[in-house]
């Protein structure tokens, strides 16, 4: 690091740096007060959401969906919704060339299926997406979805395995033989009959559990626009770190080196199931993203302690091989530091880091929150250190055959 009073520019760790920023009037940085640029969105509710992005000619996206589980869908009339002043375009599957993602699992029982982005001629449950209505904004974009007139057919909705595989039941995806795409035998194994025959108890039972699916906690958005000057599609998305990740795999698969993606969470967003997909995802693709966690001990009103059994967060890296880092996260020096680092690494082709910034949350999470009704203002600095908690990635089937088995066995076992 390197200063002078009165130099037009100066470097911090080789890198240029503007002059106002890099230098207070004693042409020191330590101990010197340095103005604050954030202060103003944070102070003042002015956080940026993709809701505040405005792009010139950006369009609003609203989805017309399907009210039945099951239907065949015939014609889609556009013509009321096109009428609408500022509604630009209604396309339906026919008009984007039927696209789909196809379901797949690298085994032979699997049977992959395509999805539609947009159902075509017939939805298979309800809220499947039809048609998609662009508009000036977001309101005449609903608004828009809902003069869509859409020649509908309901069938009889096909609900749960027995009436799927029964004798003659209607293939919801062609595809599939009897309306299953995998039946997988596990942990099949030369000495299960031998543990069984020893064994004091044996009970069966058949285990159902009802559908589960992913659901955010919190709401996605993302902007697209494309830069006819980088050739290249620009996407901001929600901070959610899964997204940041798959930016950065698909940077790296496209061969766009030289660039990092950065994913920001606080310490409660370590106990959210998306943190350990994208901690996973960044371990195992080695793909080019610096994730930040800004620890102030506090996930609103629940403290680091009650929040994980971990010794820091930054030991969650270890767990997902990711290389994870931990700073004083209120010493400007030491982020930057890690920062570096990390942005380095990443653009070097040499992988992900996790980096935990150990803070200080000193009042209220929000203006609309009282700490005096959960917080013991008596706790110092050093009592609220420390942190986050186990995750619901994944294991909802297993949790719940776990719990069916437990419930089953203890009487057999005499247990109460
Ligand atoms: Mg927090």
């Amino acid at each position: 690091m390197t200063g002078g009073t009165g130099a037009q520019t100066t470097t911090l760790n080789g890198n240029r740096v503007a002059p106002e920023a890099a230098l207070s009037p004693s042409g020191r940085w330590v101990g010197a007060a340095l103005p604050r640029k954030e202060d103003r969105r944070m102070l003042t509710g002015r956080g940026r959401f993709t809701g505040d992005f405005t792009r010139p000619g950006m369009l609003h996206a609203a989805f017309a969906r399907s009210p039945f589980a099951a239907a065949t869908v015939g014609a889609i009339d556009a013509a009321a919704a096109l009428e609408l002043p500022g509604v630009a375009a209604v396309f339906t599957a026919a008009d984007l060339g039927r696209p789909f993602l196809r379901a797949v699992l690298e085994r032979d029982e699997f049977v992959p299926t395509p999805m539609p982005m947009l159902a075509g001629d017939e939805v298979r449950f309800a809220g499947e997406p039809v048609a998609v209505v662009l508009a000036d904004d977001p309101y005449l974009a609903e608004d828009a979805a809902e003069l869509l007139d859409i020649d509908w057919t309901p069938r009889p909705a096909i609900t749960g395995i027995e009436a799927a595989t029964a004798d003659g039941a209607r293939q919801v995806h062609q595809e599939l033989t009897g309306n299953c795409m995998v039946d997988l035998t596990m942990f099949e194994s030369a000495s299960l009959p031998g543990i069984f025959a020893a064994a004091p108890v044996i009970i069966g039972g058949t285990f159902t559990s009802a559908r589960v699916a992913a659901l955010p906690l919190e709401g996605r958005a993302c902007v697209a626009e494309w830069d006819d000057r980088d050739d290249q599609l620009v996407a901001h998305v929600s901070t959610q770190v899964p997204h940041a990740v798959g930016i950065a795999m698909a940077m790296k698969l496209s061969g766009d080196h030289d660039k990092v993606c950065f994913g920001f969470m606080g310490d409660g967003g370590t106990s959210e199931p998306d943190f350990h997909v994208a901690m996973n995802f960044a371990g195992v693709t080695r793909a080019p993203c610096v994730l930040i966690c800004q620890n102030n001990q506090w996930a609103i009103s629940t403290p680091g302690h009650v929040q994980t059994a971990a010794a820091s967060l930054a030991d969650k890296g270890a767990s997902y091989g990711l290389e994870a880092l931990r700073a004083d996260g209120n010493d400007v020096l030491a982020v930057y530091h890690a920062v570096k680092y990390a942005a380095d690494k990443a653009r070097r082709g040499d992988g992900g880091t996790f980096v935990e910034l150990l803070t200080y949350r000193v009042s209220a999470h929000s203006s609309s929150d009282d700490p005096s009704r959960y917080r013991d203002e008596a706790i110092t600095e050093a009592d609220t250190l420390l942190l986050t908690v186990p995750n619901q990635l994944g294991v909802a089937y297993n949790a719940h055959v776990l719990e069916a088995i437990l419930t089953t066995v203890a009487p057999a076992l005499g247990w109460r």
